[in-house]
C-alpha cells in the first residue's frame, strides 16, 4: 500500500525501513507534522501513518478524504489527536498500536521519579563541573511511601508493580479496576488517592473526563510536598495550577515527560531559538522539576515493535478490510 508517513525523524524512518522489507509497503517520508496545512501533501495516498503531535481535526480529516485517503495508520497508542467522528463520517478507518512498550514507559516513570527523588540531574551537572558539595542534594527514599496511581491499565499496571518491590504502598484509582492488579494495589476514589499519596503518578488516557484532571482543586487536596509525575499526555494537568503549587511548595516534585502545549516543542531541536512559551519556560526554571521531551516510548524494542504493529495494520487492512487495532469511534480506551 502506499503510505504517507507524517512526522518523520530519522529514527522513525531506520525503524520502519528495516520492518518494511517483511512488507513491501510504499513507505514515501514527509518531514512535517499532519495538520490542516500540510494534509495536500497525502493527495493520492489511500493511508496517512502519523504520530502523537499530528493534528487530524475535522478540516484535516476532510481534506485527506478529498484527496483519497482511507486509512489513518497512527504510530501511538493514545489517539486523543484524531477526530474519531470526523473520520467515521469520512468512511476512514484509524488504526493503532495498542501496546508496543509498556514496560519502556513505565521504566521511564520510573526513571524520572528517582532522578527527582536523588536529584541525578543537579549531582551529574555538578560533578561535571568539579563540585562535590551535598548542598541542595538531600533525597528521600521510596521505600515506605504511598504511591498513587491513576488509570492501572498497562502502563499503570507495571508501574504499580515496579514501585510494590520498592517496598512501597500503592493506591490506584481507575474507572475500571484492572484484576491483575489485585495483588499489590488498593482502588481509592481520586480525592482519597490525592489525599493520602507522597507521590502521585498519571497513567489514564487524555478523554474530556481526565482534561485539566489536575487542577488548582486537586493539587489543593495533595498532600504538601507531593511528587508528580505524567508520563501520559499533557493536558491531564493544568500547568498554570501546578505552577502555583510549586511556587507554594505544595507540589515538592515534578516530573513531565509530556506537556500541555508541546507540539510547537517536543521532537524538535530549537537550542538556537527563543522559547515563546512562558508557561514552559516557568516550568523549567524551577529546581525541583525535571521535563523530558516525550520520549518515555522512545526505546530499541519499542520502536522496533511500534514498526511492526503499524506495517501489519496496515497490511492487515489492506488485505481483509478488518484489522484487530481497529480504534473503535467509542471513545474508551487511550
Ligand atoms: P490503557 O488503555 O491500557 O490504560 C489506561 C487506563 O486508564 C485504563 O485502565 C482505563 O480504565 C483508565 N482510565 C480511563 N479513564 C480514566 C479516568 N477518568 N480516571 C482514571 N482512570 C481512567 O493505556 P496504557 O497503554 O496504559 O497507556 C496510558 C496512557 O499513556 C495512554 O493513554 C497514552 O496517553 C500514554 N502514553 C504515553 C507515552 C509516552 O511516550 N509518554 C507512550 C505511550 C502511552
Amino acid at each position: 500500500m502506499k503510505v504517507a508517513v507524517f512526522s518523520t525523524k530519522s529514527y522513525d524512518r531506520q525503524f520502519l525501513e528495516a520492518v518494511n522489507a517483511g512488507y513491501r509497503h510504499d513507505l514515501v517520508f514527509f518531514e512535517p507534522r499532519l495538520t490542516r496545512a500540510t494534509a495536500s501533501l497525502a493527495q493520492g495516498f489511500p493511508t496517512v501513518c502519523v504520530f502523537v503531535n499530528d493534528e487530524l481535526d475535522a478540516d484535516a480529516i476532510a481534506l485527506l478524504a478529498a484527496g483519497g485517503t482511507r486509512l489513518v495508520a497512527t504510530r501511538s497508542a493514545g489517539f486523543n489527536h484524531i477526530d474519531l467522528d470526523a473520520a467515521e463520517r469520512a468512511g476512514m478507518a484509524v488504526v493503532r498500536v495498542p501496546a508496543y512498550s509498556p514496560h519502556a514507559v513505565a521504566e521511564h516513570t520510573v526513571a524520572l521519579l528517582l532522578a527527582l527523588a536523588r536529584r541525578i540531574y543537579r549531582a551529574y551537572n555538578r560533578v561535571h563541573e568539579g563540585n562535590f558539595s551535598l548542598e541542595g542534594l538531600l533525597g528521600l527514599d521510596i521505600c515506605g511511601k504511598t504511591v498513587g496511581i491513576v488509570g492501572t491499565g498497562r502502563i499503570g499496571a507495571i508501574v504499580a508493580r515496579i514501585m510494590h518491590g520498592f517496598g512501597c504502598e500503592i493506591l490506584a484509582h481507575d474507572v475500571r479496576p484492572n484484576p491483575d492488579c489485585a495483588e499489590c494495589v488498593r482502588y481509592v476514589s481520586l480525592d482519597e488517592l490525592l489525599a493520602r499519596s507522597d507521590i502521585v503518578t498519571l497513567h489514564c488516557p487524555l478523554t474530556p473526563e481526565t482534561h485539566h484532571l489536575i487542577d488548582a482543586g486537586a493539587v489543593s487536596r495533595m498532600k504538601d510536598g507531593v511528587l508528580l509525575l505524567n508520563t501520559s499526555r499533557g493536558p491531564i494537568i493544568d500547568s498554570l495550577a501546578v505552577i502555583e503549587g510549586l511556587k507554594s511548595g505544595k507540589i515538592g516534585y515534578l516530573g513531565l515527560d509530556v506537556y500541555e502545549e508541546e507540539e510547537e516543542l517536543f521532537f524538535q531541536d530549537l537550542s538556537d531559538r527563543i522559547i515563546q512559551d512562558d508557561v514552559f519556560a516557568r516550568l523549567e526554571v524551577f529546581p525541583n522539576v525535571v521535563i523530558t521531551g516525550h520520549q518515555a516510548f522512545f526505546t530499541h524494542d519499542a520502536m522496533t515493535n511500534i514498526a511492526e504493529t503499524t506495517l501489519a495494520n496496515i497490511r492487515d487492512y489492506e488485505t481483509t478490510g478488518a484489522c484487530p487495532n481497529l480504534v473503535a469511534t467509542q471513545k474508551v480506551a487511550g
